[in-house]
């Protein structure tokens, strides 16, 4: 049965949320984890996999030295301190598309930890605290085939595809962030959304969360108000957008604080996420003393990085995201309002990235969060997945600059570009949408508009200029938007002088 959810402005006056995020990073190594076996999305199921990553008797692994090297500069980037020397473990349970039956993990010897990264929400600055990032390797992917839901329940039969079992992931994990109010899924957004710009700038990963590359499980907890006690915290697993990891923090708290205030408790359990419905449901039970039976891995030797090298690392680092913002909003002559929806709508790269292929800073804000912002949030996809590129976004203004089209006009490029029609230049030409500047189609519309408007025409000659707005609209709409607006005005003049 569904609960009945509190309102989210009535859960903060009774309760403090507190958050924790664990995110799992996809390394785009050119090899797994432990073995040399390609570590490319897709290809045909099991054809990416040998002894090693499947897991058969005898098979010995190998630390995958790139692997490492990520992992500390995600550490360094996060500002942690990176382990002297650690150790792989083994976490020992049983799923079928994990086909050791343990997994290889870091356990109390994680590669960095202690680190913190800075999150703006609305201009404000929360500190996020980091526990650890540790390595580990990803498992398998079963599909379930038959049921409604594509989970396995309701399914005829299950498949698996080993080709994914051994990619290299880093598991990042917060520790609880509290204090945030109100603002807890804002800023659970913020993180994820701050965190994936930080793996791009690092080059570390494609972190596309759609395909997975970049998974956040989600932590919510509440406590009475001003208690500064944790409560008893609920994990939705494997959340796979910036928006459903801020929807997923509001429907957790509406929920846990409509169980608290019928004197119920909250079960500690990993949760499903339903982008459909918005809300989550029930997964397995968990305990905080779950036993993994982890030990040390012992076919793998530990992980001891000198320090020269971790200072070499550090000084491949980009630049700090906090820095980069500020040198971005002075570079961009952005206001503080004008680049806090700029941080808010995921835009900073986009907008970065079609600035260095050419278009004006305002023009690139304009069109990334207004226009496809907005279309991104329609689909409910990502801004990243709206099917429009920085570059073509940047071709796009180019024709706006050039006078070949006009916003209006452009507005519908960008639908072609969704629709994949091709470039902006050959939907202009197959959708006949560039604008008309020639004297003889703009005067035979504007004579018909002066013909159609007698009343509007009369004032314009009795110098009530503004007046001509009417007649350029009406030319507009003739023209289906197609006219070159400020020689209709002109040629309106003209004639009615
Ligand atoms: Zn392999």
């Amino acid at each position: 049965m569904a609960t009945a959810l509190v309102d989210f402005d009535t859960v903060l006056a009774t309760y403090d949320p507190a958050l924790g995020l664990e995110v799992h990073v996809e390394l785009n190594t050119a090899t797994k984890m432990f073995c040399g076996c390609p570590a490319v999305f897709g290809g045909e199921p099991n054809s990416q996999v040998c002894p090693t990553c499947l897991g058969l008797p005898g098979a010995m692994p190998v630390v995958n030295g790139k692997a490492v090297e990520s992992a500390i500069r995600i550490g360094l980037a996060l500002n942690c301190s990176i382990a002297e020397w650690c150790r792989f473990a083994r976490k020992n349970y049983f799923y079928p598309d994990m086909p050791k039956n343990f997994q290889t993990s870091q356990y109390d010897e994680p590669i960095a930890f202690d680190g913190w990264m800075d999150v703006d929400v609305d201009g404000e600055t929360f500190r996020v605290e980091i526990e650890r990032a540790h390595m580990e390797e990803d498992t398998g992917k079963s599909l379930h085939v038959g049921g409604a839901t594509g989970r396995i329940h309701g399914a005829d039969y299950s498949l698996v595809d080993y080709n994914r079992a051994g990619i290299p992931l880093i598991e990042i994990v917060t520790r609880p962030i509290v204090g945030a109010g109100e603002k807890a899924p804002l800023v659970a957004r913020a993180y994820v959304q701050q965190l994936r710009d930080l793996i791009l700038a690092l080059g570390v990963s494609e972190a596309r969360m759609d395909q997975g590359n970049l998974r956040a499980d989600v932590n919510l907890s509440l406590s009475p108000k001003g208690s500064g006690v944790l409560g008893t915290r609920t994990e939705t697993k494997n959340v796979n957008s910036f928006r459903s990891v801020e929807r997923a923090v509001r429907f957790e708290m509406q929920r846990h604080a409509a169980v608290l205030d019928q004197g119920g408790s909250i079960l500690q359990e990993t949760r499903h996420w339903h982008e459909d419905t918005g809300r989550t449901t029930s997964g397995r039970e968990k305990s905080d003393a779950e036993d993994y039976r982890y030990f040390p891995e012992p076919d793998l030797v530990p992980v001891a990085p000198s320090r020269e090298w971790v200072e070499e690392l550090r000084g491949t680092l980009p630049e700090n995201p906090t820095t980069k913002r500020a040198r971005l909003q002075g570079d961009w002559g952005f206001t503080d309002l004008e680049m806090r929806d700029v941080v808010a709508a995921g835009a900073l790269l986009p907008i970065e990235q079609t600035v260095a292929a050419g278009a004006p800073p305002q023009a690139a804000r304009k069109w990334w969060v207004a226009e496809l912002a907005r279309r991104a949030n329609d689909a409910g996809v990502e801004l990243a997945e709206v099917g429009v590129t920085p570059e073509q976004v940047a071709a796009v203004q180019a024709l706006v600059d050039a006078g070949t089209i006009n916003d209006k006009l452009a507005r519908q490029v960008f639908d072609g570009l969704q629709a994949g029609e091709g470039t902006p230049g050959e939907i202009v030409a197959a959708r006949g949408l560039a604008v008309v500047s020639d004297d003889g189609a703009l005067g035979a519309a504007v004579d018909k508009a002066i013909e159609a408007n007698p009343d509007v025409a009369q004032k314009i000659r009795d110098g009530k200029h503004a007046a001509a707005g009417a007649l350029i609209g009406a030319v507009m709409k003739e023209m289906r938007g197609q006219a070159d607006a400020g020689r209709v005005r002109e040629l309106v003049l003209e004639k009615l002088a």
